[in-house]
């Protein structure tokens, strides 16, 4: 953490983040996804509003995976991240749990995110990420973004939206933890901060 946290330009930066919609956070995620390049805003849009809906209509589940705990996020660009082996685990980074709540409190914004709920909701995010890995809200999730790759007579054949399930995931945490904006926002506000310090939360990792 430093004392420029929040200068003057990180805060007109974030100004212009809290003044876009969370569908936008979600169109951007697809953007910068591979295979999306060069599609347009509104196919984008409708497909993250679609994947954004399916997240938060998603049925809550009881957080199954152990969770641990270590303190090297910010260094590794990350806040969570879950992984199924050798057992089903989601590693929290505390010192970049530490660096969101102190975000929120100076920037005012625990009305939107509760005290705790960001540790919460990054539980609940990898959470639904084991789902849309292994069950059948995977292919649920491919037919309602309606994405037909192949027709055959009254066949269909749904492709694959990358990133739709990390803006369902998102949508699904802010769903059941009652934040009153997504986790897209902070996230990127995150970035903002974090950028000068260490690159990215979502950067490339050393
Ligand atoms: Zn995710």
């Amino acid at each position: 953490m430093t004392a420029a946290l929040l200068d003057r330009a990180t805060l007109a930066e974030i100004g212009a983040l809290e003044a876009t919609d969370d569908i936008e956070f979600g169109v951007r995620l697809l953007a910068n996804t591979p295979t999306h390049e060069s599609r347009d805003h509104d196919r984008l849009r409708q497909w993250a509003r679609t994947a954004d809906e399916f997240g938060a209509s998603l049925a809550h589940v009881a957080p199954t995976a152990r969770v641990v705990e270590s303190g090297d996020g910010l260094a590794k660009g990350l806040l969570a991240r879950y992984t199924s082996r050798p057992v089903p685990t989601v590693e929290l980074f505390t010192d970049t749990l530490a660096l969101a709540e102190e975000l929120i409190d100076r920037l005012g914004w625990r009305h939107w995110y509760p005290a705790g709920s960001v540790r919460e909701a990054a539980i609940a995010h990898e959470a639904v990420h084991e789902q849309l890995h292994h069950g059948p809200a995977k292919s649920a999730l491919k037919q309602s973004l309606g994405h037909v790759v192949l027709r055959a007579g009254r066949h269909r054949l749904y492709g694959h939206v990358a990133g739709a399930d990390e803006i369902a995931a998102h949508a699904y945490a802010r769903t059941v933890c009652g934040l009153g904006r997504s986790p897209l926002l902070l996230t990127a506000a995150l970035a903002t901060v974090a950028d000068p310090q260490q690159g990215s939360p979502h950067g490339r990792e050393k």
